[in-house]
Formats: structure tokens, sequence, C-alpha cells
């Protein structure tokens, strides 16, 4: 990483700036305010182009499917996921494999863009953001380069993916959690390493509006799942991981199944379907706040145990692994403001969401083949202290290694 993308350098008042990033110059102006929507549901047209980060991955892959779907004829995906490793990819969609933590990607991937969507960040379950921390954090990266590209080439709005994950810590101990309400993120004690990523980067959203009147909008995910989501290879979550364990002992016949803690701490899971719902209506809301997209059943993930069971036809015996990475003791959703803001909040009952992940979870295993193993493709390997990987696969945009992102070897 050069200096200069380490520095944002702003040297103009307040409302014009430039930064410098992989040694361009970029000035920064302060624009009107976001046009308005321009009919009805959608503000975006037809024929606008729009970007579409982290498309490789669970929600971006959905969400370009979605907007496909809807009618949206010019969709850029963008990941530095190899393609045959993308989770789905839609048809007649640009797709483009870059590093996003590079400027240069940035600009290229934002070229003539009208709407960003970022969903790219470096993530998973608790198994591995309290152990992958500074891989977590790099994120940044992405979200700094992608705002700077999208003022500088002039797209008109900004959509950031946040996360529960920035709620004050002190606010989750207990497992009958009163649900957290958007002010609940201040004063600041989010999640190390991937939810301090989260809330900075939330921040900046917000100062790129103020400053330079690029319009963005913020959503704080609550643990989503679903069909085509990470259920293997150390990234996965909750619901997915224990639809796995659930079906793999229904599949080898066995009875047991290991549970992260002593399965009493509690969570709020979001169907993908709502999802993708509410961050397009984010996305189009006037609302300039990060607002929680989440649902709020809340169940204990002993309680989730036995809907999955119950879905499977069996009853395992459950051992409980007490030094598991467990995340906070308590976690729902208040969904007041966006229900106030958009007329709407999640409605998939777990019961019915569950239904559809388990099936299609089941039927990946029992085809035999297991999700390529993602946790080995991360790009700052924390057990080898900061090396990077070397894996050819990892030539990016044309002629462009990843290698250039220097982290010190140890
Ligand atoms: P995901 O891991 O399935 O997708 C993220 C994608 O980003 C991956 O395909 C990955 O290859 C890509 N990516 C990572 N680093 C990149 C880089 N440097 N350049 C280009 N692409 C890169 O995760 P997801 O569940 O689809 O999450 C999407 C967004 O929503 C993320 O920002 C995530 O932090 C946020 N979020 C998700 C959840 C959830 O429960 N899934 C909860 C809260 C927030």
């Amino acid at each position: 990483m050069s200096q200069a993308t380490n520095g944002f350098r702003r040297s103009i008042g307040a409302h014009e700036g430039a930064v410098e990033l992989d040694g361009v110059r970029h000035t920064l102006r302060r624009r009107t305010a976001g046009s308005p929507a321009k009919s009805g549901h959608s503000l975006m047209e037809a024929d606008d182009l729009i970007l579409v980060t982290g498309a490789g991955g669970f929600i971006g892959g959905h969400l370009v499917a979605e907007l496909k779907k809807r009618g949206f004829g010019r969709i850029r995906a963008v990941d530095h996921k190899p393609v045959n490793e993308w989770h789905q990819v839609t048809p007649d969609v640009e797709v483009i494999r870059a590093d996003l933590r590079e400027a240069k990607s940035c600009r290229h991937v934002t070229g003539q863009v009208a709407w960003v969507f970022n969903m790219a960040a470096d993530m998973g379950g608790m198994g591995f953001i309290e152990t992958n921390k500074a891989a977590c954090m790099l994120s940044v990266l992405i979200n700094t380069n992608l705002l700077v590209a999208a003022l500088d080439n002039g797209a008109r709005r900004f959509f950031f993916s946040s996360s529960a994950c920035v709620y004050n810590a002190a606010k989750q101990a207990r497992a009958d959690v009163t649900a957290l309400r958007e002010e609940d993120a201040y004063p600041a004690l989010p999640e190390d390493g991937y939810g301090w990523e989260k809330l900075f980067s939330e921040r900046m959203c917000r100062h790129f509006t103020e400053d330079f009147g690029l319009t963005t909008r913020v959503a704080r995910y609550h643990n989503v799942y679903g069909p085509l989501g990470t259920w293997d290879g150390g990234r996965e979550k909750a619901p997915a991981a224990i639809c796995r364990k659930v079906a793999q002992a229904k599949l080898s016949g066995t009875s047991a199944i290991q549970i992260w803690g002593d399965g009493e701490q509690t969570r709020s899971f979001t169907y993908i379907d709502d999802c993708v719902e509410g961050t397009l209506r984010i996305f189009e809301s006037a609302s300039a706040d990060p607002l929680n997209l989440g649902s709020a059943e809340l169940v204990s993930v002993n309680q989730l145990v036995t809907m999955i069971e119950a879905i499977a036809g069996v009853r395992l015996e459950r051992s409980y692994d007490l030094d598991a990475p467990k995340g906070v003791r308590g976690r729902n959703s208040d969904n007041t403001r966006i229900e106030a803001a958009l007329g709407w909040a999640p409605t998939t009952a777990l019961q019915d969401g569950l239904e559809h992940t388990y099936a299609w979870i089941y039927d990946q295993l029992k085809s035999g083949q297991p999700q390529a193993a993602t946790a080995a493709r991360t790009l700052v390997d924390m057990s080898r202290r900061h090396k990077i990987a070397e894996d050819p696969s990892l030539v990016l945009l044309p002629g462009r290694r990843l290698g250039s992102l220097a982290v010190d070897p140890a």
C-alpha cells in the first residue's frame, strides 16, 4: 500500500477537498442535494448503470439477481473472487474481478455508474471475525476508496452495508436483551475489529454527505441467512452452521451435535428476501441516517437448534463448547425507526426461512459438493503472521497482482 493510499489528505475548506490516492489527486467538490425520486417506487431508471460490489458473495449475489428481475438492464457486478467461486452469477450482467481495497480498482469499477451498492467486505460469522480482526478492519480500504471514486465519477447515491455489530456491547450483555435502537450505537463500544470498521465507515458515509453532498444510505443488517449463503469453510453464521450440522447428522445417521457456547445466547435472524427488499427500500428512501434491517423475532441458539431439528425430523444429543466464539449474549433489532421511515419491516417468519435454508444446505451436502473453503482464501492470514497468501489466482484487474497490498510480513 503506498503512502498515498494510506493517507486521506483533505486540503481545502469545509465543502471542498482534495485527496491523493495511489498517486492520483482527486478534487472533491460539494454537490447539490441528491436528485429526488423520478416517479413512483423507483428512484433508479431501467437503463441506469448500477454497481454492486461483493456480488460474488451471499447478499450481493441475491441483490444482483433481484435487480435484474426488476428489469434493470445495466448492472456491473464486482468481486475479487474467481468467478467460479461466486455464490451465484446472474446472466447478462457485466462481471469484473477486482480487489476494491485498491483505489485504481474503485475508480475503474465506478466509471459511468449512477448507483452504488457496496456489499464487499472481508467478513464471516463469529468464528471468523473474532480471529481475523485486522483482516476485517482492512475492509475500510474498500469503503474509503469506493466513496472517493463514486464521488469523483459522479455517482448519484451510495449504499453501505453496515452491521448490528456496531452496537454498544454493554447493551447486549443479557440474553433477554432490549431490542437495539439505532441510537444504541453510541457511546461507541462495537464488536472489536469488524464492528469498529463498520461504525467508522458509516460515519465516513455521513461526512461524505455533509461535506461533499454525496447522498449515502446505510443499513445495519442483523444476521442474514438463506439459500446460497455461506454454510461451510469457517465463515458461516449460526443458522447455516446449525443447518449443516443437523443435515450432516441426518445423512450420516449420527445423533450428536456440538453447539458453540451454552446455547442460551439470543439473536434475531433475517431472511435474505427481507434483506434484499429492505436494502432497495432503504436505498430509495429519504432516510439519511443508518437504519436497522433485521428481524425482531428473538430466539436462543438452543431454540434455533430445536426448530432445525424439527424441520429435519431428528432429535440430536447436544454438547456445548463453552470456549468457542459466541459474540454478545443477546441481540435483537428494534424496528421502530425503519417502520416509521419506510412503512415496512422484515416479515419472514424464522420457521419459513429456515425451511428453505435447511432444504438448500441439505441438498448441497447430499450432492457431495462442499462449498469452497472461503476461509482458506483469507488474504491476510493472521495465523501466518500477516503474510500475504501467494495464490496465483489472486491476479485481479489485468496485470495487477494483489501482492501490492504491503502488509508487513512478520
Ligand atoms: P459475503 O462474504 O458472502 O460477501 C462479501 C463479498 O465481498 C465476498 O464475495 C468477497 O469475496 C467480497 N470481497 C471481500 N473483499 C473484497 C475486495 N477487497 N474486493 C472485492 N470484493 C471483496 O458476505 P455477505 O453476507 O454477502 O455480506 C455482504 C455485506 O453485508 C458485507 O458488507 C457484510 O459485512 C454485511 N453484513 C452481512 C451480514 C450477514 O449476516 N450476512 C450481517 C451484517 C452485515
